[in-house]
């Protein structure tokens, strides 16, 4: 049997007073519109993270493109040239954002990656708060929304119910934490070995364990551009969050099937009493085609819910690359990016 050696990654709290590596993953799709304002902020963070002897001077800016369709890595491979520590992946084609995340986070190496959104939602100000606690010894730092009120009523709404649902069936998630966090190198490797096919990275983070902290943010609007976020792609992913997670809505089915076979054993006793000791007539029709549409939507629910688990089954079995890798640009540090 082979060990693997426990000292080959070392939490940070080993680093002691070393400036540890810290890189920035950010996947973009179609971002031409902020990109290069996100760029100069950044560039003047890391500027000042590095003089202030936060991170090491190695320390990088990875832009994930997600197979965008406009100038995106036409920016990227500029904004390579203008700065050595502005890097670049391109993707062979749209993967969505969680496996452009996924991409980066295995590709780039550093003792620890932040991993933030390209539209300067995420506030950059509590980016020293995480490196210290990274250096205090927490190995994952999870951003925290601290309120919701640039979010459309609609969408606090759902996103406080989703997040209570999730909770309820059992998924280990951090409240208000969407994907924007610091992960040291050993939950980053840890990481690696889970091969799910359908990404939900705010779920499958906190069962990595280690030692972690919140740090809590406002979350501005987007600067400029659109949202790549529309109401069906939400939809897929929080749907994705429950059945990549919880077998809940599977159980849900055998209680349903449990109720309403006590309700039917229930009126078929009632039928029974009422033909035998009364001399009323029971009513025909209603009686008979409202419980079979009833019980033909309950098994046609059930039927789909059944089939999404095996959808998912027979999808994961093929199991097929997460992203192919087209190109990188500026200087790595961490040699060419992992394969999936
Ligand atoms: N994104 C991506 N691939 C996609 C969709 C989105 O890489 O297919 C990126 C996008 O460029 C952004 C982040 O994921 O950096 C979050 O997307 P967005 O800001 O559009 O989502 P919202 O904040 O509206 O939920
Ligand atoms: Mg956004």
């Amino acid at each position: 049997m082979q060990l693997i050696d426990p000292t080959a990654f070392a939490p940070a709290s080993w680093l002691g007073d070393t400036a540890p590596v810290v890189n920035f993953v950010l996947p973009c799709f179609n971002e031409q519109a902020v990109l290069r304002e996100t760029a100069h902020r950044l560039g003047q963070l890391l500027d000042e993270l590095k003089s202030l002897g936060l991170i090491a001077p190695a320390s990088s800016a990875y832009y994930i493109d997600d197979g965008s369709r406009d100038g995106t890595w036409a920016l990227i491979e500029t904004l390579g040239r203008e700065r050595p520590d502005a890097c670049g992946i391109k993707l062979s084609r749209n993967r969505g954002h969680q496996n452009a995340l996924l991409c980066g986070l295995m590709s780039v190496g550093g003792d620890a990656l932040i991993s933030l959104d390209a539209d300067l939602q995420d506030d950059l100000s509590i980016i020293p708060a995480m490196i210290r606690a990274f250096r205090n010894g927490d190995e994952l730092v999870y951003a925290v929304r601290r309120r919701r009120d640039t979010d459309t009523f609609f969408k606090r709404f759902t996103a406080e119910g989703y997040y209570k649902v999730l909770a309820a069936m059992g998924v280990e998630v951090v409240f208000n934490h969407a994907d924007y966090r610091l992960m040291g190198r050993r939950p980053l490797e840890a990481l690696r070995h889970y091969r799910e096919t359908h990404l939900f990275l705010r779920g499958m983070i906190p069962q990595l364990g280690y030692r972690s902290s919140v740090v809590e943010f406002d979350r501005a609007e987007r600067f400029a551009g659109e949202s790549k976020y529309p109401l069906s792609k939400m939809l897929s992913l929080a749907w994705r969050g429950v059945t990549s997670f919880s077998a809940a809505p599977l159980r849900a089915i055998t209680g349903l099937g449990g109720v309403v076979s006590l309700i039917s054993v229930g009126l078929g006793l009632w039928a029974l009493f009422i033909r035998l000791f009364t001399d009323v007539a029971l009513p025909g029709w209603a009686s008979t085609v409202i419980p079979m549409y009833l019980l033909g939507g309950i098994q046609l629910l059930s039927l789909g819910v059944i089939g999404e688990y095996l959808a998912k089954i027979y999808e994961a079995s093929k199991e097929r690359p997460r992203f192919h890798v087209e190109a990188i640009t500026g200087a790595w540090q961490a040699g060419a990016p992992a394969q999936p």
